[in-house]
């Protein structure tokens, strides 16, 4: 009998142990999201599945500046009114987004949208140099005053407006791959448009992710084997239209309110997608030199750009393959 039960077990073993994997597309956030994840429980695959893009939904309701009744709408329709009470959530973000500003010397500002709001890509819509004027003088940080005590915001003065564009979707990324851990998975990804987060490995190897030519869609630049990291990229080809030859696209130097244009493409490798998200935004902006100052800088965190010229840049970590492996 034992020995009947054993062989048994051992017929059944690779069927009931070994993992299958799952992945799923939807739009929400304006974006592609993609999951892909192992697991030997279909129901709890399924079920992994749909609370990540139940979550990224979420997410949207509260942070999208494009509704109407987002937690996020609401601040920029009263902040300059009164203060406004926001949950513990967006508070935190807020203050996140405020430590990176202080991080980059105003490079990351999510009161750039106090001038980002002018523009329509879509329909090549861009303001006049006086109202450009006008709105580059709400751009400022330091006028956004968040009260821990009754968690609330107020801003310093009429025409400021946020938005967590460049740092939101990583946040998102973060907490969807936090749920898949609580459900017990380990191998997964997790990309909301630029932004990547890999837990474990697929088919027993390193991820690989890919950096696109910002220039060709369908050509790759670098590819890059990785586990348990955060990957995030910026490019001026998200969202842009062009006109008299200048190319007017979604990252916003917020010293000018204009579009930043020294790099093509930055993308940024480290722990966490809120932060390689906030600092591919944010390095985009601060250009190939000041930008790889800031990343050499800061510790497990490395850096692939393409310049204006298409050229490649890639920070001290990523010249040494081990340092490659080991992350
Ligand atoms: P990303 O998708 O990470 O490349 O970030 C681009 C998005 O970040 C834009 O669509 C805006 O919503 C937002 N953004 C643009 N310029 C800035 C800036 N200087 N600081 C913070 N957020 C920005
Ligand atoms: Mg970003």
């Amino acid at each position: 009998m034992r020995i009947r039960a054993f062989i048994l077990s051992l017929l059944l073993l690779p069927a009931t142990v070994s993992a299958a994997w799952y992945e799923e597309e939807q739009d929400i956030m304006g974006t592609l999201i993609r999951v892909e994840l192992a697991s030997d429980d279909p129901l709890l695959a399924q079920t992994a599945i749909a609370d990540v893009m139940d979550e990224m939904r979420r997410i949207d309701a509260a942070m999208s500046p494009y509704i109407p009744e987002s937690e996020l709408s609401r601040v920029n329709a009263m902040a300059d009114v009164e203060p406004v009470r926001i949950s513990a959530e967006l508070f935190d973000l807020i203050d996140e987004s405020i430590d990176f500003s202080r991080l980059t010397e105003g490079a990351f500002d999510i009161t750039f949208a106090s001038a980002g709001f002018l523009y329509d890509y879509r329909k090549h819509v861009r303001p006049d140099e006086v109202k450009l004027a006008e709105a580059v003088s709400h751009i400022d940080y330091h006028q956004l005053n968040l009260e821990p005590s009754d968690s609330s915001i107020l801003f310093d003065q009429s025409g400021v407006k946020i938005d967590l564009g460049g740092i939101a979707k990583g946040y998102a990324v973060d907490r969807c791959i936090a749920i898949l851990q609580e459900l017990g998975i380990n191998n997964a990804l997790v990309t909301a448009g630029g932004d990547t987060r890999v837990i474990g490995q697929r088919w027993g190897r390193p991820w690989k992710i890919g950096v696109r030519d910002p220039r060709h869609k369908d050509r790759i630049v670098a590819m890059m084997p990785l586990e348990n990291v955060a990957i995030s990229t910026s490019g001026d080809y998200e969202r842009f239209f062009e006109e008299d030859g200048e190319r007017y696209h979604h990252i916003i130097n917020p010293k000018t309110g204009e579009s930043a244009r020294e790099l093509q493409s930055v993308t940024i490798i480290g722990d966490e997608a809120t932060t390689t998200d906030a600092l591919s935004t944010s390095v985009f902006v601060l250009g190939p030199e000041r930008g790889m100052a800031l990343i050499e800088r800061l510790a497990g965190i490395d850096a692939i750009m393409v310049d204006g010229h298409g050229e490649l840049h890639y920070s001290s970590g990523l010249m040494h393959p081990v340092a490659m492996q080991n992350k």
